[in-house]
């Protein structure tokens, strides 16, 4: 007796498919299922980001590499991201006397990490989903809760009212602190562990000055200091996103602009002028450091009910620079099983096999350059506070 997944499968019934979570991943994964001819709802807690005057969250601008190409490019949309991102060709490194040097990604064959603001790839992205009929956005839609056996949801809007909805299959793609999951975790057989590193992370900015790129664009700029460092990614509006990536104790021993601006002369000597010594303490002490967490968890699905993907799946820490790229290739893993037609049990439970060993893996390879960097702290920590005592 067929299952009735699978008499779902064969009569090609078109299913009712809430996605929860508009950024990177949730809005790829949309595109897939709408284009597989499924009825796709997606649910995204915040505003639409194409008329947010400030973009809230993770990084402003990311690296994308080949996985998250490809994604891209079975969408149709590669070219048109592209068209806008900048080519990373190589690292800059920059010593703390000041001087830089490269080392290029690929000397032979010339590939590049391309550097892609966070906003509009999610824009891009949306828009694509608005051609699609079969696509209804529901901004400013917090999922509150769930019942995933009966596929039922509730939402709260900015007015505080509940909008119940109902679906035949929910995706998480609600990020590393995804609603969707805290209903996977409380179920039987679900593995789950997450751990916060000691590293925090706030960005600064270095801004374009006459029109241009105060440094040469087509790097990734890094400036290892052993237990912290600090990364910098050209923006189309030709400023620079630098990321200051370093244990919460030094976060902490910088209390005043004498300790901020003595801390960059001694490490960041070159990066300074660069970003302005009233910009930098303005931005510095402006936001708290924000908080890194890896997480790992299986199975990604429940029955053939629910599905997480992307961070919601698999947080990482950011030293690999693969969180978005490992999560638009879980979308095109899970289009390509699903293409395969099997009844919708078989296929999430077929995604959860071959996805969690190289989820698992790239979050330890993340965490492993972490921990490489971490291991000096405690030292260098030391010798700071030493250092600041003396100014
Ligand atoms: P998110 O981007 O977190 O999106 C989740 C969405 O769900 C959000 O829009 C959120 O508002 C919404 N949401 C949350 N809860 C609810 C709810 N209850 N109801 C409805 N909606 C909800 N990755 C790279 O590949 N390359 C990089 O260079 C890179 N650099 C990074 C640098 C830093 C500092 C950090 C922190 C991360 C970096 N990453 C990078 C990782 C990348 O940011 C994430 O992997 C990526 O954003 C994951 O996308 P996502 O769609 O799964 O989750």
């Amino acid at each position: 007796e067929p299952t009735e997944a699978a008499r779902d499968e064969r009569h090609g019934r078109r299913r009712r498919v809430a996605v929860v979570g508009a950024g990177l991943v949730g809005s790829l994964a949309a595109l897939n299922f709408a284009r597989m001819g499924n009825d796709v709802d997606l649910y995204e807690y915040r505003e639409d980001i194409r008329q947010a005057l400030v973009v809230q969250g993770r990084s402003i601008n990311l690296a994308l590499s080949q996985r998250g190409r490809k994604a891209l490019a079975a969408v149709g949309l590669e070219q048109e991201v592209l068209a806008t991102a900048i080519p990373m060709r190589g690292r800059m490194l920059h010593d703390v006397r000041g001087n830089s040097s490269v080392v290029l990604y690929d000397p032979i064959n010339k590939q590049c990490l391309y550097s892609v603001g966070r906003r509009q790839l999610n824009e891009v992205l949306l828009n694509a989903c608005d051609k699609l009929p079969n696509i209804r956005c529901h901004f400013e839609h917090k999922l509150t809760s769930a019942n995933l056996r009966e596929g039922s949801m509730e939402f709260r809007n900015p007015a505080k009212e509940a909008v119940a909805a109902q679906a035949d299959l929910i995706v998480g793609c609600d990020g590393a602190f995804s609603s969707v999951r805290q209903h996977l975790v409380r179920l039987p057989g679900f593995n789950y562990s997450q751990e916060y590193i000691e590293t925090g992370y706030l960005e600064l900015c270095i801004p374009s000055k006459s029109g241009d790129f105060q440094m040469p664009a087509n790097y990734l700029h890094i400036w290892p200091r052993n237990t912290f460092m600090m990364i910098a990614l050209p923006n189309q509006d030709k400023s620079f996103t630098v990321t200051l990536s370093m244990p919460f104790e030094i976060f902490a021993s910088i209390q005043n602009q004498n300790d901020l601006l003595a801390f960059f002369k001694l490490h960041f000597r070159d990066a300074l002028p660069l970003i302005g010594e009233q910009q930098l303490i303005k931005d510095f002490f402006k936001t708290r450091p924000q908080f890194l967490v890896s997480i790992k968890c299986r199975p990604y699905h429940y029955a053939d009910k629910a599905l997480i993907l992307g961070d919601a799946a698999h947080a990482m820490v950011p030293y690999y620079g693969q969180g978005m790229n490992a999560g638009m290739e879980d979308v095109t893993l899970l289009t390509d099983i699903l293409a395969k037609q099997l009844p919708l049990d078989e296929t999430l439970a077929l995604f959860t096999e071959s996805r969690w060993q190289d989820a698992f893996a790239i979050c330890d390879l993340a965490m492993y350059n972490y921990v490489e960097m971490r291991d000096l702290t405690k030292r260098w920590t030391f010798r700071l506070r030493k250092w600041l005592d003396t100014l």
